[in-house]
Formats: structure tokens, C-alpha cells, sequence
């Protein structure tokens, strides 16, 4: 048997190979949880463990005593600029991308070469929009929440509200999607084993669903990174010629970019040579088309009895909501800025910070008119109070700074 052990020398070996097109972060997210959280690696062996032991057991279908899968899916849009707010057809339309893919119905699966249609797999896996939430009340899978955040580091924070982001559905019975600002990253997925807080995908808001920016406008990203949350590697192993612990995928020297055509042979595959056009590289969208049996098998694995997405098969996600009461929109704040009044003031300032929580335990510094320090505090709360009575009349300055280099300076005069 193989064992995960090696696989994740050679992923840390190749951590500083960077994605060039597609920019799946996957790989590089996957040596920073492993380093920031040495049981994890042992939890991910258990799991490959688990799967290896499945994949000797008998065919995916028998595995997990079903034919199709349905995976309840929530969506978390988080937007600060109006067009990171995609529109909830946008969100129809990625979800019907994921389900031509992984069902093989897409039309341009005529595209896939001859030598490996025998290969190409119908994975038995759909995914559907929620329509009852964690407390089984009614939803429509779709939430669209405004954030103070310009942006995003691939890093989780999205996943936590506490953070400005949206906190993960109970990651057992829902595949959380993240759709925000993540710049240069075009999407990644949580590592199967990692903590159920984490777990979902992250996308880009420009690539997410279909015509999208040009080269990745057919919804292929998320195919490929619920790939992963599925536990597929991609396709070359993430190592020269390595091993994407798939039978029928031929091993391949690195990812392929663009639209390739013919036989591009490496690492002894020909006549073949490489999968370009399977979705686990980095093909354009237009021009990937297949998962294989070999890799439907590994996916249908994590759902069999004691599996890592075992849990998902007794999702109420999917069943009538119980519960009548409507979960209250989330409304974007009044302000998106820090406020400050009144000004003038006498005794007392408010300062109103509400439109984003991360400034409660900040520094907050008064300084007068000639720049000298005259009162320091810490933002204690979203309405912060501010006694200015013994402060002599005339200009101050007020001014916090926090970790992202965002800044309060405002001016107040002291009556
Ligand atoms: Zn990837």
C-alpha cells in the first residue's frame, strides 16, 4: 500500500512550485495546516488509510449501498464591493455546472480524447442548495452578507464570522462554499481531516458559476475544488511524475496550462501521455471535460461507513424545513465607517465602530492640536463611550490603527 507519509514530503517539496493559471491554492493551504498542526498529518493518513482500505473492498456503488449521492450545499457570498455580490442566478448556475460535471452530462464531453473515454466516469455525485438550514428552518442555501473586508488572504479567516467573514454550517451535513474577494487565488479547498470549522471550498467571486473572466468561465474551478474536498490530489501528484493516488490517471511530469492538443508525453506515459483535459489540472475550463472511474471510486470512498463525509448522507439539508420561522436577512450596517459625535462635544464623544467588531480591543490615542498624547484607551466595545471633561477646550485628533493597516483619524473639538 502507499502511504500518505511520502506524499506529504513531496508536497512540502513542492510547496514552492506556485500555481501559474488556475492558482488553486490547495496545495500550498494543505503544508500550511500541516505545519501550523502536527496531528493533522496523522488524521490525513487515517483518512488515506481508510480510503486505500475502501478501494480493496469492492466497487464505489457497493461501498456506500447508494447509487447517487446528493450533497446539501451552502453558499456564503461575502461582499464589500457591490459586484462581489453575485447574484443568486449566478449561484444557480455554478450549481448546475457542478452537477453536469460530476454526473458526465456536460456537452463538451464529446471533447475528451479517445484513449480515455473508456476511463470517463459518471460520478453518481449531485449537489443541491440547501433548503433547510442547521436549525431546520427554511433557506434558500444562499447567504449574501456585506463585510468591511476589501479583501482576503487565503488563510480561513472568511470562515469566521468573528472575523468579518461567515461561520461554516455544520460542516457534517453541508459543504460550505465561500465566495469572496481572494484576488490572485482562483479558489481552495479545507484538507479532508482538518478541523469541521473549516471545512468547505473557497472561490473567487469573479470565477465563481459561468461567464466568468476569460480562460475560467465555465464554473471548472469549483468542480475542481470540491475535487479536493472530495479527497482528489491533482492529477500530477503535486511532485514530478508523482503519485495523485489514482489508478487510471497517468502519472504526469507537472500541471498543464492553456488548451493543450495531441499527445504530450512525459514520465514514460505514451502513447497516451497526459490527462490535460481531466479537471484535477489546470487546463482552461473550456478544455477539461473528465474525472475517471478510478478517481469516482476514491471520491464515493469518503462516504462509506466510518468515512470522513459519511455524515452527509443523514444531512437534513435536503428535507422539508420543520421549523416556519424565517432566519432574518442579514442587513448591511448603516454605516461603513467608523462615526464619531457629537462634534463639538463637551463631556462625552461616542465613537461608533459597528460596522466592524475587530476594532473592540484596539488602542485608541487623543492627541491635541500640538500632537501630544492626552488621553489612551482601549475600544471596549462597538459604541464606544469617551470622557472628555477634563480635556481644555479646543482641536484634538482621534486615532486607532489595526492589523490590517486600516486607520481611525478623525478631528473633534472640545467645547
Ligand atoms: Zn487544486
Amino acid at each position: 500500500m502507499r502511504t500518505y507519509f511520502l506524499s506529504i514530503g513531496l508536497l512540502i517539496f513542492s510547496l514552492g512550485q506556485v500555481a501559474a493559471q488556475r492558482s488553486c491554492y490547495y496545495t500550498e493551504h494543505m503544508g500550511q495546516q500541516l505545519s501550523n498542526n502536527p496531528s493533522l498529518s496523522v488524521e490525513v493518513d487515517n483518512i488515506e488509510n481508510f480510503i486505500q482500505r475502501q478501494l480493496t473492498l469492492a466497487t464505489s456503488s457497493r461501498l456506500v449501498g447508494t447509487t447517487t449521492i446528493k450533497i446539501p450545499v451552502v453558499v456564503h457570498i461575502l461582499y464589500h464591493l457591490p459586484d462581489e455580490n453575485i447574484s443568486d442566478e449566478k449561484v444557480y448556475g455554478q450549481i448546475d455546472m457542478l452537477n453536469k460535471c460530476y454526473r458526465r452530462t456536460n456537452a463538451d464531453t464529446v471533447n475528451t480524447p479517445a484513449v480515455f473515454k473508456s476511463r470517463a466516469a459518471d460520478c453518481e455525485i449531485e449537489f443541491e442548495l440547501a433548503i433547510s438550514d442547521p436549525l431546520k428552518r427554511s433557506t434558500t442555501g444562499i447567504i449574501h452578507k456585506y463585510t468591511p473586508v476589501s479583501y482576503w488572504q487565503a488563510n480561513d479567516q472568511m470562515k469566521f464570522s468573528d472575523q468579518m467573514g461567515d461561520d461554516a454550517w455544520d460542516s457534517r451535513f453541508y459543504l460550505n462554499i465561500w465566495v469572496c474577494n481572494i484576488r490572485k487565488v482562483a479558489g481552495y479547498s479545507s484538507v479532508p481531516g482538518d478541523v469541521a470549522a473549516k471545512d468547505g471550498i473557497v472561490i473567487d467571486y469573479t470565477i465563481f458559476g459561468t461567464n466568468s473572466s476569460s480562460g475560467y468561465e465555465l464554473g471548472r474551478t469549483a468542480v475542481h475544488e470540491a475535487g479536493h474536498w472530495l479527497g482528489l490530489r491533482h492529477i500530477w501528484g503535486d511532485a514530478d511524475c508523482g503519485d495523485d493516488f489514482v489508478d487510471d490517471t497517468p502519472k504526469q511530469r507537472s500541471y498543464n496550462i492553456g488548451c493543450p492538443t495531441g499527445s504530450r508525453i512525459t514520465c514514460n506515459n505514451g502513447p497516451a501521455g497526459d490527462m490535460y483535459t481531466n479537471y484535477m489540472d489546470y487546463s482552461n475550463d473550456a478544455c477539461v471535460n473528465l474525472f475517471t472511474e478510478g478517481q469516482k471510486t476514491r471520491m464515493k470512498a469518503l462516504f462509506a461507513l466510518g468515512g470522513p463525509r459519511y455524515s452527509i448522507l443523514s444531512s437534513h439539508g435536503l428535507n422539508a424545513p420543520l421549523n416556519s420561522e424565517t432566519p432574518l436577512p442579514d442587513e448591511a450596517p448603516r454605516w461603513l465607517h467608523p462615526q464619531l459625535y457629537p462634534n463639538p462635544a463637551t463631556n462625552e464623544l461616542i465613537l461608533d465602530v459597528a460596522y466592524d467588531i475587530r476594532w473592540v480591543g484596539k488602542t485608541l490615542s487623543v492627541f491635541n492640536a500640538n500632537g501630544q498624547l492626552v488621553i489612551q484607551t482601549t475600544i471596549k466595545s462597538k459604541i464606544q463611550k469617551i470622557d472628555i471633561q477634563k480635556l481644555r477646550p479646543g482641536l484634538y485628533i482621534i486615532s486607532a490603527r489595526k492589523e490590517d493597516d486600516s486607520y481611525i483619524k478623525q478631528k473633534f473639538i472640545k467645547l
